[in-house]
């Protein structure tokens, strides 16, 4: 069994992406070509922002909003630890410092914590309190109010990380319209996803639109050869976009077959681990289906029986960002941020995709009830 199985999807689509794929090959405008700008158009309307620029990835898509805010070293940028390194890694990559917020059993930003954080910041008086990446996990949006209402108190910008989140809602919102600005990836596995690295970014503010526009390629200003300030190579390219038109058409009907996969693992499985909490008038895009064990050991012991049984379960994520090497530096203890500690040693994923068909999700959860009673 595949965790995800991409096939089953390029079966279903399979004429529209070749022929969208041959238009490229013909017209040969590789870089920024039609289908790059009409896949824009497209998601901004998807999502109901203003601008949305495809970029060359979701890390790209973290970074080039992150470069737009001239962020120092000595600038502070709140965001879970319990995450992909990517959500934090781009703030050193802009130049500032995170800062490692816990998170609550939703596996979403803890909002008491993340005050507490910046009052500490402020307290400390080493670092100056500049944002905030709230990270839709797992394919379910934060509670942006309560986000939105602690940045207006602290004058913080907000950064969605959406990259696990396209195609979820809360309430009559789409994700990637939440905070200033909004990032999304479309690596294969993500729930809109392309055939290589792809990412886009959403904002509805036109002089951070600018920026955005201008750093994605080499800081550019008017014209080709004019550099009003330092940029990247992060456009996607014209095949990406090719094959995502097709794949966005599609999204919400996805969506609506993960709903269904969630549920019955849900019914299924409720009564033998702990299983996803999704928020008030949250549809979530259910990117991972993640399980929490009763411990450490239970978890491995999970993981190991399934393989005997062909069955992949990964662990999103086994070492919370502020036990990773890469921020040895900044000195962190594992309980200093605790309940993202705790649940690395307890989360697990099953197999998600839309097209999972139910002999295979009774399968998966009869093996694991059969674990938790032996
Ligand atoms: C995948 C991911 C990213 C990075 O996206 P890439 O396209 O792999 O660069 C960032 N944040 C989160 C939460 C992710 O899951």
């Amino acid at each position: 069994m595949k965790f995800i199985d991409l096939k089953k999807q390029y079966m279903k689509l399979e004429n529209e992406i070749n022929a969208n794929i041959q238009t490229v090959l013909e017209h040969e405008k590789f870089i920024m070509g039609p289908e790059v700008l009409e896949l824009e158009k497209a998601l901004a309307e998807y999502t109901g922002r203003k601008y949305a620029y495809t970029c060359s990835s979701g890390t790209d898509a973290l970074v080039i909003p992150l470069m737009a805010y001239e962020l120092m070293e000595t600038d502070a940028v709140f965001v879970p630890s319990f995450t992909f390194f990517a959500s934090a890694e781009s703030i050193n990559l802009a130049g500032g410092t995170p800062v490692f917020v816990d998170v609550t059993d939703d596996f979403l930003m803890d909002c008491n914590d993340l005050e507490n954080k910046i009052q500490r910041t402020l307290d400390e008086g080493k670092l100056v309190p500049k944002g905030i990446i709230a990270v839709s996990l797992f394919g379910q949006i934060c509670d942006f109010d309560a986000i939105t209402k602690i940045a207006k108190k602290y004058n913080l910008f907000v950064l969605e990380d959406a990259a696990q989140s396209m195609g979820a809602g809360r309430f009559d919102r789409k994700s990637g319209s939440f905070g200033d600005v909004s990032a999304t990836s479309f690596f294969p596995a993500k729930p809109l996803g392309c055939y290589g690295d792809g990412g886009a970014i959403f904002t509805d503010d036109d002089e951070l639109a600018e920026k955005i526009k201008s750093i994605r390629v080499h800081g550019q200003g008017n014209g080709r050869y004019d550099n009003v300030r330092i940029g990247v190579n992060g456009r996607m390219d014209t095949l990406q976009a090719a094959v995502l038109l097709p794949k966005l058409k599609i999204l919400d009907e996805e969506i609506k077959m993960r709903q269904n996969v969630a549920k019955t693992y849900t019914e299924q499985l409720q009564e033998y681990f702990v299983t996803p909490k999704i928020l008030n008038g949250n549809e979530s895009a259910w990117a991972q289906y993640t399980l929490l064990a009763e411990n450490e050991e239970q978890r491995n012991q999970i993981v190991e029986k399934m393989k005997e049984s062909d069955i992949p379960i990964m662990v999103y994520y086994a070492t919370p960002l502020h036990m990773q090497t890469a921020y040895a530096y900044l000195g962190y203890k594992p309980t200093d941020v605790e309940n993202a500690y705790r649940l690395s040693k307890r989360v697990f994923s099953i197999p998600m995709y839309p097209y999972l068909e139910m002999e295979d999700i009774l399968k998966i959860c009869n093996l694991l009830k059969n674990i938790v009673k032996e």
